[in-house]
């Protein structure tokens, strides 16, 4: 079960009904990659089989207004977290001494939430990029809105994601504009599932649909963030190009791939020697940052996701029992379809190059701080299950 939220599960699925059936309300979603890995499980598929299109022809069918992906916002977090990336090191490599490294990813609430408790004095040290989830908020909140002739306060977005502690992060007060979540609520992929059981859809002989545009393209590094290793090797793909202006050879970085709790790697970026820490499980987290609060860290960025696995692994997800298997063969489907993408680099994604031209402008410009950061909280005081 997922390590943070478990308890306080929220479901809300009666009011995802309310609203889908209310005329006043235009009604989108947002679906996180490791969904489509895993969802074709609660109706007797084959651990590992990808049944995107199926999903995305199910929630219109649901009554959604329109279908998009967490992967376009993965791509934007990308952007983001890699400039701020490159910002760090660039500062670190000519003698900031006040620069912090590593740079900690910032995607998993679960991790977030789980840093805030027991290390707020490193609180400085993730990216304060936000998660894909609420990037894609604000972006549907502010861009998609107008371009949809709509009012934010008639627009709801919601988020079909693989996690619990998604739910709870919708709800952080950061994440407000007058009380309006960015993302209004999210739902797991087994409450999806039950949706569409109570709909009688009969989810196999669906036809594949394709996301609705601009927020449903996306690239392959935006899919594997749903695997332990997937964020930092997406990320290692647009900074190893920004930063040395050459093309990657070979986008896979398999070195950073696997299933140990703990991994490390080094990545040539053109004769700069990038240390990369991996770590998936809280208990593996706490070793790697008690390393860095000692001073003896080596790394320069590290990954952190809360759940064995990363996503594919999370609580929302199709229970799994421990079995190694089925993580392994749902992350195998998630590198399968980044294989077959045309794109597989975040920042050739023509929609996130079209939505900074037309709207942010650059990544980590002024407009991108005020909708697509965060802020941390000392939480040590705090009861730790929201
Ligand atoms: Fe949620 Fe993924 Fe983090 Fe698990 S690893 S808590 S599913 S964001």
């Amino acid at each position: 079960v997922c390590p943070t939220g478990a308890l306080t599960e929220k479901d809300h699925t009666n009011q995802l009904i309310r609203d889908l059936a209310d005329p006043k309300k235009t009604v989108v979603v947002q679906t996180a990659p490791a969904v489509r890995a895993a969802l074709g499980e609660e109706f007797g598929m084959e651990a590992g089989t990808l049944v995107t299109g199926k999903m995305v022809s199910a929630l219109r069918n649901l009554g959604f207004d329109n279908v998009y992906d967490t992967d376009f916002a993965a791509d934007l977090t990308i952007m983001e977290e890699g400039t701020e990336l490159l910002g760090r090191l660039s500062a670190h490599l000519a003698g900031d001494k006040d620069v912090k490294l590593p740079i900690l990813t910032s995607c998993c609430p679960g991790w977030v939430n789980f840093f805030e408790h027991h290390f707020p004095e490193m609180k400085e040290i993730p990216s304060t990029a936000r998660s894909p989830q609420q990037m894609f908020g604000p972006i549907a909140k502010n861009y998609l809105a107008k371009q949809m002739g709509i009012k934010r306060e008639d627009m709801i977005v919601v988020s079909i994601m693989p996690c619990l502690a998604k739910k709870y992060e919708c709800q952080r007060d950061e994440f407000k504009v007058d009380g309006d979540p960015d993302v209004n609520y999210s739902i797991s992929t087994r409450e999806l599932a039950n949706l569409i059981k109570q709909a009688n859809m009969d989810f196999k002989t669906l036809p594949e649909e394709d996301f609705d545009n601009p927020l449903g393209e996306s690239t392959g590094a935006s899919v594997i963030f749903g695997a332990t290793g997937g964020v930092i090797e997406a990320a290692a793909r647009t900074a190893y190009e920004v930063y040395t202006g050459k093309t990657l050879e070979k986008v896979d970085f398999e070195a950073l791939r696997g299933m140990e709790g703990i991994r490390s790697a080094k990545v040539d970026f053109d004769g700069l020697e990038l240390n990369i820490g991996i770590a998936h499980g809280l208990g593996n987290a706490r070793k790697l940052l008690e390393e860095v609060r000692d001073g003896k860290s080596e790394y320069h960025a590290i990954e952190i996701m809360a759940c064995p696995g990363g996503c594919i692994g999370g609580g929302g997800q199709p229970l799994h029992h421990g079995d190694s298997s089925i993580l392994k063969k749902r992350a195998a489907a998630l590198y399968r379809e980044d294989e077959g993408k045309a794109i597989r680099k975040s920042h050739e994604n023509p929609y996130i190059i079209k939505l900074y031209e037309e709207f942010l402008g650059k990544p980590c410009g002024e407009l991108s701080h005020k909708l697509l950061h965060t802020h941390y909280f000392d939480k040590q005081n705090e009861i730790e299950v929201e």
